[in-house]
Order: C-alpha cells, then structure tokens, then sequence
C-alpha cells in the first residue's frame, strides 16, 4: 500500500518508513508529489494532524498519514503545545532551537514544578472523508533540566530530563531515545493500529 506522508522532513519519513516496514507500506512525502503545506490554524495536535492528513490525501488521492508534535509544559497548563517550533518567537528571539530552549529555561526561572511531556500525535485517514481516523498518540513524561547537558538529539533534548534514566534525551544514545521517545511511541501504536483496521 502506497501512503502519503504530510511532512517533507527527510528524518521523519525515514523513521516513520522504518516503522511501517513491517506492514509493507512505502511512504511517499507530500512534497515528492507536488502538494504543498496544509494550514495548521488549531490548538490541539489532533486536530493539527488531522487537517494536514486530510489536505494530503484530498490533494494525492491517496491515504495519508501527518503527525504534530510539540513540548507541553505542566507550570504552563501544557503550553506551548502546537506552538512549540516558534516558542522563542514569543519571546522576540529568532525561531532556532538554541534559542527555544533559551526562552524555555529563562520562563521556567523560580518555578518549582518542572514537569513536562514530549507528545507526538499521529493520524493516518483512508481518504479526506474518512469518518475513522486512525489517531496514535505517544508521550513520554519527564522534567525540564535546570541547565543544557548533553550533546545527542535536536530540539528540546538538552532540557528534557527523563527520571527512569537519569539523564536528558541528549545524552542517552539515539537508539535508547527513539525508543522510549514520544515518536517511537506514536509510531508502534500507529502500526499496530494499520494492521488491525487497514490490513
Ligand atoms: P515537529 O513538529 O515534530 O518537527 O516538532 C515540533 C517542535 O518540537 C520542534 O520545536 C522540535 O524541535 C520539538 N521536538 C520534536 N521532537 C523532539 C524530540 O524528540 N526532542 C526534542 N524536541 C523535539
């Protein structure tokens, strides 16, 4: 089965081809068929991947898959959420992600709660109607560091510390992050999901 993927990000679809190699499915990036980038105007993930997934399949005519995936903070009733790629924008910083995590550490000052989870929410329609989304969410727990440390990763990894291992995501190796990773998570149950209702 062929599946488009709403994303253009080069490492995405090769983890997520990786993942769905089992099930047999190729994976084709929006792009590689000339569509362009779907609106992603709401406040929640689900909802974000579900517009990007539908966009996909109504302009390729196939099934699609997108994801969205972001930073949610406790102390912040979850914020920023679906706004966690341009977080330093709030704060006049460029859109970097040295410059996230700068803007996350300077607002998580004083703050005593330091709870915050890593989510990834992936949904997977048959065609733009599709009444049964298939939504896979994967989400792993953790604190935010009170300082940088590690060198692995991208994103938020330096500051996100995961108590079960005692260490941020940046200094585990990739192999242990991507498997206990929000992603790693979202994609597993993803699969699971295509082989019992798409298969
Ligand atoms: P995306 O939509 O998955 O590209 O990510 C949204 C935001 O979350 C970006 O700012 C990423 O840097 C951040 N992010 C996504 N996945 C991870 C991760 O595995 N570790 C740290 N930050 C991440």
């Amino acid at each position: 089965m062929k599946i488009v993927l709403a994303s253009n990000n080069r490492g995405k679809l090769a983890e997520l081809q990786a993942m769905l190699a089992p099930l047999g499915v190729e994976l084709v990036r929006q792009a590689d068929l000339g569509v362009g980038e779907a609106e992603e105007p709401f406040h929640t993930f689900v909802e974000n991947a579900l517009a990007k997934a539908r966009f996909a399949s109504a302009h390729t005519g196939l099934p699609a898959l997108a994801d969205d995936a972001g930073l949610c903070v406790d102390a912040f009733g979850g914020l920023p959420g679906v706004q966690t790629a341009y977080y330093a924008t709030q704060f006049g910083y460029e859109k970097s992600d040295a410059n996230n995590v700068r803007a996350l550490l300077e607002q998580m000052q004083g703050q005593g709660n330091r709870r915050a989870a890593m989510v990834s929410t992936l949904v997977a329609v048959r065609s733009p109607e599709d009444p049964e989304p298939l939504i896979a969410v994967g989400r792993v727990a953790g604190e935010i560091a009170p300082e940088p440390r590690g060198m692995g990763g991208f994103g938020f990894d330096p500051v996100m510390f995961i108590p079960e291992f005692g260490k941020t995501f940046a200094e585990l190796p990739v192999e242990v992050k991507n498997a206990h990773s929000h992603r790693g998570r979202a994609s597993q149950r993803m699969l699971e999901l295509m082989r019992a209702h798409w298969l």
